[in-house]
């Protein structure tokens, strides 16, 4: 198996040969040709898996491959964390993996001031990676609109159910778009984070790894 076997576009492929990336992961080779397609996708799977790149790289790629340029205080892609630091993580790789695309990504939470945060948002951007709690103040108010998105993306699911984000999130999901696609990653899957699928995902491709 091989990254252009399953559909990566020549700056993509550039990249990983620039990381060394030689063989996708079991993640990456099941989902990356699912989300190119634009399926919905559950998947168990833990870090260290390579999941990072399984969601990131078919997704750079339907954003520099469709899709209209990003409106102001709008994003195209939204990526949900439990955490900042996974959001800080996150927003690494999509920078690192997008270096050779005309992509723009961001990542917002709390704990820091949201001003700057405001500002930056104004021109919209491609990549949103957020934390639910920052990202439903941002939405209040009004720094945020959902009417481009086009892919939501929940990374660890079980811990930001664990930490407490259940309301935020909910809150969230009622403000976007209907059609869209969805990519749920979880390490454990707990009757909530099924209940969560359940309502959340269209016809999912199933990943275990
Ligand atoms: P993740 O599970 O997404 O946190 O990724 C774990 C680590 O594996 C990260 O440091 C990635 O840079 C690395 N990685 C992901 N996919 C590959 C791959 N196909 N080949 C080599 N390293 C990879």
């Amino acid at each position: 198996m091989t990254f252009a076997s399953l559909g990566l576009i020549e700056p993509l492929l550039r990249t990983l040969t620039e990381l060394d990336y030689q063989t996708p992961t079991p993640v990456q080779s099941q989902a990356i040709p699912a989300v190119l397609k634009g399926r919905d996708l559950m998947a168990a799977a833990q870090t260290g898996t390579g999941k990072t790149a399984g969601f990131a790289l078919p997704l750079l790629q339907r954003l520099t491959l469709e899709g209209p340029q990003v409106a102001s205080n709008s994003v195209r892609a939204l990526v949900l964390t439990p955490t900042r630091e996974l959001a800080e993580q996150v927003l690494q790789s999509f920078q690192a993996y997008g270096q050779h695309l005309p992509l723009s990504s961001y990542a917002v939470y709390g704990g820091v001031s949201i001003n700057p945060q405001m500002m930056k948002l104004r021109k919209g951007v491609d990549v949103l990676v957020a934390t639910p709690g920052r990202l439903l103040d941002l939405y209040r108010q009004n720094a945020l609109k959902f009417t481009q998105l086009q892919t939501l993306v929940l990374d660890e699911a079980d811990r930001m159910l664990d930490l407490g984000f259940a309301r935020e999130l909910d809150e969230l999901f009622s403000a976007l778009p209907k059609k869209r696609q969805t990519l749920l990653f979880s390490a454990t899957f707990s009757d909530a984070i099924r209940q969560m699928a359940g309502e959340l995902l269209r016809d999912p491709l199933s990943v275990e790894v």
